[in-house]
């Protein structure tokens, strides 16, 4: 599989918090020769070097392998279904657009339904539209006739979108590039560096259930000891609407680094390190400082692991379709590539 190949196997890829099982199998037939992967309860998926050094310390490279879905909480007796978001969706992107659920006898397309505009009132219009008062319709009409197609409570729902690469623009539309385009990003370093110019033991984790509070990396934490880590996200892009003084996340624009956000003030010697990284080898950079947000590095730099974050600019990141520039995707590879090869002992004591 080639980058853009894996990107777009990614991103089709039916993995809401919970039930990550597909993004995993992608990547478990797709890792470098010199890794091995294992799994945990919680479906983290970590990827170790065959050959560990023995004196050497440990970069952890994180990718959350979720994406923002639902989940089915009841079937009604006209066969729609009630369902509940499984990460921070905001309604208003919700409403109309098609979905999969995933059933006992595969996957079934649906619509998420709110009252269609003929039917509102005049007062109903001008509320706010909220996701308790939408269902999603997969053509039934019967709650009997839903459980036939193998539809339960409990089924995991993702946004039907297919994965487009536009050649002339060279970005990808797709959903959940939140977090699989780092995932991608992740693996491709993994499949990039050479493990002879560096010390330490890079070790990869695709992290489960990030959009439901950061779970997979909490585990993770406590199982591996990091000295320092690097998370890579699809970060939400400001840039086509923010004014132009105050955008802190661009396409196109290169890797960003998370300097603040609400998770995370970033370690400031790791931080400035990367940047000197970036500048000395001529990788496009920009820095943001986010009112709200937060990443996975919330939870590693609580647990005493110095950590930056290497985002990947994604317009309307929780939607369900999304862009990302495969240009920056290269700039956040190239950066991990050359952090991790300039890290030293000397380097990793001083932070
Ligand atoms: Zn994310």
């Amino acid at each position: 599989m080639n980058q853009k190949e894996r990107i777009i196997a990614l991103s089709n890829a039916f993995g809401p918090s919970g039930l990550e099982d597909e993004v995993v199998e992608i990547v478990k037939k797709d890792l470098p020769s010199s890794y091995e992967a294992k799994e945990d309860t919680l479906r983290n998926l970590y990827l170790f070097p065959h050959q560990k050094k023995k004196e050497g310390y440990t970069i952890l490279l994180d990718a959350h392998s979720d994406e923002v879905g639902f989940i089915v909480q009841s079937i009604l007796s006209n066969g729609t279904i009630r369902f509940l978001p499984l990460g921070g969706w905001d309604p208003v992107n919700v409403a109309g657009s098609a979905v999969e659920i995933l059933g006992e006898q595969g996957k079934v397309s649906g619509i998420v339904a709110a009252k269609p505009v003929h039917f509102m009132s005049e007062e109903e219009k001008k509320k706010p539209i909220d996701l308790d008062s939408m269902r999603i319709d997969v053509g039934t009409s019967s709650k009997e006739e839903t459980l036939s197609l193998g539809i339960d409570v409990g089924c995991f729902i993702v946004p039907a979108t297919k994965c487009l690469y536009n050649e002339q623009l060279e970005i990808f539309q797709g959903k959940a590039f939140d977090c699989r385009i780092g995932c991608a990003a992740l693996l491709q370093t993994l499949h990039e560096i050479d493990q002879e110019s560096f010390l330490g033991n890079a070790i990869g984790v695709l992290s489960a259930q990030e959009e439901v509070g950061d779970r997979g990396s909490e585990c993770v934490a406590r199982t591996i000891r990091a000295d320092v880590a690097i998370c890579f996200e699809g970060c939400p892009a400001d840039d086509s609407f923010e004014s132009p003084d105050c955008i802190q996340t661009a396409m196109k624009k290169g890797v960003m680094l998370r300097a603040y956000d609400r998770s995370m003030i970033t370690h400031p010697g790791f931080q400035k390190f990367a940047l000197n990284c970036a500048k000395e080898n001529n990788i496009p950079y920009q820095v943001a400082v986010r009112k709200g947000g937060g990443t996975n590095g919330g939870v590693y730099h609580l647990h005493n692991i110095p950590t930056i974050v290497l985002g990947i600019p994604t317009r309307f990141a929780h939607n369900g379709t999304c862009f990302c520039a495969y240009q920056d995707y290269r700039n956040a590879v190239d950066l991990a590539k050359a952090i991790i090869q300039s890290l030293s002992p000397e380097i990793l004591s001083s932070f």
